[in-house]
């Protein structure tokens, strides 16, 4: 019995966790006053304060203004009074709701699902209440919109979910889950362009990446990895057990794979004597197969050189010139985890979306977290 009962908890937590719509603020950073809401759906509820519901459909006018506290409502031009919080809700399949703003610019979007309003100062808190896959959507087309390749908007799907459900506790505090900015993932609202993202989400279900205890894994990613990933504790002193420093020759003749730069020898000569404490003349030339995380003559941290010199990446060669030092670099970003101009390759190649997410995160399961 008490077998049953676990299974059953366990089937039942698992459903919370991707039945649950993500709450994500919207256009905070506009500092919206008032709105149009028009939906494209059949009918739909807006529950208006405490005070009562009304019916509404695709067609209807609804205008939202923010007067300090409370929310002034009107529909088709006839004012409904003033509200703490309007909510919008409908039962239809796949409804979606073209929000404008007014004040105080103007500025247009479509949100899948529910979305709702409450006013603070005189200014509107929107947030879309969105599916996870609705959501995990909008964030690709975002992100990477016109992507035609399904193995790649797989990868990416997996990825958003993880991401997002990772962090689903960082605006917890503030009334919501995630922002729709950088800060959590960048999110425009529903996915309208690209027709292959949404099949493509679909068809990874709810899978998730977990490591090795079955947590979600942070699932960073970067531009270009230069020909090798770094281990996490390299770059950030946090080890992962999933962000392993791996080879990858699939991103070697890509667009960010190589870089240089100049540096002005006194310049150079000073920067390491006074980073190692030593006086020195040697301008530490070398030639790199592998990524290396100090400076062989002088246990200077390339991270400390790439966050000084502004450089692509930790990965490069030092390069005697004769009044300079040539930096010759591979790669884009802090290497750890998933490199994307090496996913998208291996993607153009028709490697199975699974099988790139395990190249690049080592000792992890991908797992279908609606049972
Ligand atoms: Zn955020
Ligand atoms: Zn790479």
């Amino acid at each position: 019995m008490k077998k049953i009962i676990s299974i059953f908890l366990i089937l039942f937590i698992s459903n919370c966790i991707y039945a649950k719509n993500i709450h994500v603020r919207v256009w905070s950073q506009y500092n919206p006053r008032k709105v149009i809401l028009n939906a494209f759906t059949g009918d739909y509820v807006l529950t208006l304060g405490d005070e009562k519901n009304i019916r509404a459909n695709d067609g209807d006018v609804i205008v939202i203004n923010a007067i300090g506290t409370r929310c002034s409502v009107s529909k088709n031009g006839d004012l409904l009074g003033t509200f703490s919080s309007v909510q919008v809700t409908t039962d239809d399949d796949h409804p979606y709701f073209k929000m404008q703003m007014l004040l105080p610019s103007s500025k247009t979007s479509y949100y899948p699902d529910n979305i709702s309003f409450s006013s603070k100062d005189g200014e509107l808190a929107i947030i879309s209440s969105v599916e996870l896959n609705h959501y995990v959507s909008g964030v690709i087309e975002s992100e990477i919109g016109n992507v035609k390749n399904d193995q790649l908007l797989k990868v990416q799907a997996v990825i958003s979910r993880t991401y997002a459900l990772k962090h689903i506790d960082r605006h917890k505090a503030e009334g919501f889950e995630l922002c729709d900015q950088v800060h959590c993932q960048v999110f425009h609202g529903k996915a309208r362009f690209n027709s292959m993202i949404l099949p493509a989400v679909d068809s990874t279900h709810y899978e998730v990446i977990q490591d090795e205890n079955g947590d979600l894994i942070e699932a960073v990613f970067h531009a270009n990895c230069g020909g090798q990933t770094v281990n996490s504790e390299d770059v950030w002193s946090k080890k992962r057990s999933y962000l392993r420093s791996v080879v990858d020759t699939f991103c070697i003749t890509e667009k960010q794979a190589n870089w240089r730069k100049e540096i002005d020898k006194e310049k150079w000569l000073n920067y390491i004597s006074s980073k190692s404490g030593k006086a020195t003349f040697d301008p530490c030339e070398f030639t790199l197969q592998n990524r290396i995380t100090v400076l062989p003559c002088c246990s200077v941290f390339t991270e400390d050189v790439r966050n000084d010199f502004k450089l692509r990446s930790t990965f490069f060669n030092v390069i005697d010139g004769q009044d300079k030092i040539i930096l010759q670099g591979r790669g884009f970003g802090h290497g750890v985890g998933m490199c994307q101009e090496g996913s998208i390759r291996m993607a153009q190649l028709g490697i199975y979306y699974k099988d790139i997410i395990k190249f690049y995160y080592t000792n992890i399961q991908i797992v279908n977290i609606n049972p």
